[in-house]
């Protein structure tokens, strides 16, 4: 791989670099700083919202999604540059992460001009929150045996059923969902079949939202009730049965997003080392500490190199694994290696949490070690990566792991 950049490439960097020149700072000191600890806090649900509307702006918040939709026309490694320029800024996050990210191109690809007109604008704009509502009680990993029905009623669908783990739901007015139209196809043993993509308002009569207290006390992911919920046939994304393509672009494009996560671990890592030099300077002379800051930081040069090699294949349209599987492997385990780090680092201050007055960080960083046990179970865990690694790259004998 060319490792230097192409000019284009160059010239979108240097456009970002300069817009988030002017256009950050004033944002910072004009919001108030919001509780960013918690990503479900009010303050930091509104500071998302202004930000992503000052991002909205200047063309800068859904970048992918070309310029018909209010994005650019952008390519593979532009997309990483973007998620490397705003952790070196250490921007505010988006209101409408899975909006923007997933969300918004599926309709784009899947959806009616009306559709698109009705939904695209509400998450560009922040005027409403989206969550994406896959997975069930036994449908996490094997998402395809899902079982929340929608069953076809005249003009409508009466949908039956629950979801669980749906980040954000209890703050969203709309979803994207997968539902089961035809419940015989698990018994006829064809569970990728019989899937559809809904679109739908969470606050439509017979759906119920309860949110779930996670270890690191927060109440970011819900679970979701159905019950007789009587829903238009419009909200229906794409053709009946046709879900489960929805569902891998989806998750396709939530796959690209962890590998561009790797850049932020660099900018947490400098981060918590900066942190460390106010609130315990000793522990930088600490040779332990020092040779576990010089191992992480390796390992995520490593796994930035890792992604950018998954990126030159996606771009000459090869299959893209062993790299993608890789570069997940390495993130997660990376974003739990750092966290402990930065326990460690900060010593006795580093574990006040959220809302004391001497947390560090406002607490960020003993939020961020229980937080970060996620990053091996979301967006396909630990072991379902190895079984694609096991089955695709190295061609291990036996029945397949990933059907
Ligand atoms: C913080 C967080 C936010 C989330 N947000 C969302 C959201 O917004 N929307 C949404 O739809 N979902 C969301 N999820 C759910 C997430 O997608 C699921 O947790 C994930 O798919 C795993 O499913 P599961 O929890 O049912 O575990 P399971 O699939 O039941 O797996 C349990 C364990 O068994 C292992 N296992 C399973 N199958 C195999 C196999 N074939 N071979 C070997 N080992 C196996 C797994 O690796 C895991 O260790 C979120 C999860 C978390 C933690």
């Amino acid at each position: 791989m060319d490792f230097a950049l192409a000019p284009e490439d160059e010239a979108f960097r240097d456009e970002l670099r300069a817009w988030l020149d002017v256009h950050l700072p004033p944002f910072l000191e004009a919001e108030s700083l919001g509780d960013d600890a918690s990503l479900s806090g009010e303050a930091s649900q509104r500071r998302r919202q202004a930000w992503q509307r000052k991002l909205n702006e200047g063309g800068w918040a859904a970048i992918h999604w070309g310029p018909e939709y209010g994005g650019r026309t952008i390519n593979a490694m532009q997309r990483l540059i973007y998620s490397e320029v705003m952790a070196e800024y250490r921007t505010p996050g988006l209101f409408n992460t899975n909006g923007i990210w997933q969300i918004g191109p599926m309709i784009i690809a899947w959806g009616t001009e009306e559709q698109k007109a009705q939904w695209l604008p509400s998450i560009l704009e922040a005027e409403e929150h989206w969550c994406q509502g896959f997975s069930e009680p036994d449908a996490g990993n094997d998402l395809a045996n899902l079982r929340t029905t929608a069953v076809r009623d005249g003009d409508d669908y009466v949908v039956n059923g629950s979801k669980i783990w749906i980040s954000s739901a209890h703050l969203a007015t709309w979803g994207l969902f997968l539902l089961r139209t035809d419940p015989t196809a698990i018994e006829r043993g064809k569970k990728h079949e019989g899937i559809t993509a809904f679109v739908l308002n969470l606050h439509t009569p017979g759906i119920e939202v309860r949110p779930i207290r996670d270890m690191a006390g927060e109440e970011l992911f819900n679970e979701i009730f159905f019950t007789d919920a009587r829903i238009p046939a419009s909200w229906r994304l794409g053709d009946e049965g046709a879900g489960w393509m929805v569902a891998m672009g989806t998750l396709g494009y939530e796959r690209v997003g962890i590998a561009s996560q790797i850049s932020i671990l660099s900018a947490d890592l400098r981060a918590m080392v900066e942190a460390a030099r106010s609130v315990n300077p000793t522990a930088l002379d600490d040779p332990s500490l020092r040779d576990r800051i010089a191992k992480v930081w390796t390992e995520i040069e490593l796994a930035r190199l890792l992604s950018l090699r998954a990126l030159s294949k996606i771009m000459k349209g090869e299959k893209n694994w062993p790299e993608v599987p890789f570069a997940k492997l390495s993130w997660s385990s990376l974003a739990q290696t750092l966290a402990e780090l930065a326990v460690d680092l900060l010593g006795p201050a580093g574990l006040l949490a959220r809302g004391g007055p001497d947390s560090v960080d406002r607490g960020k960083w003993t939020r961020l070690y229980a937080f970060q046990r996620y990053s091996t179970i979301g967006g396909g865990s630990t072991e379902i990566q190895k079984n694609i690694i096991a089955d695709r790259a190295i061609k291990m004998p036996g029945q397949s792991r990933t059907s």
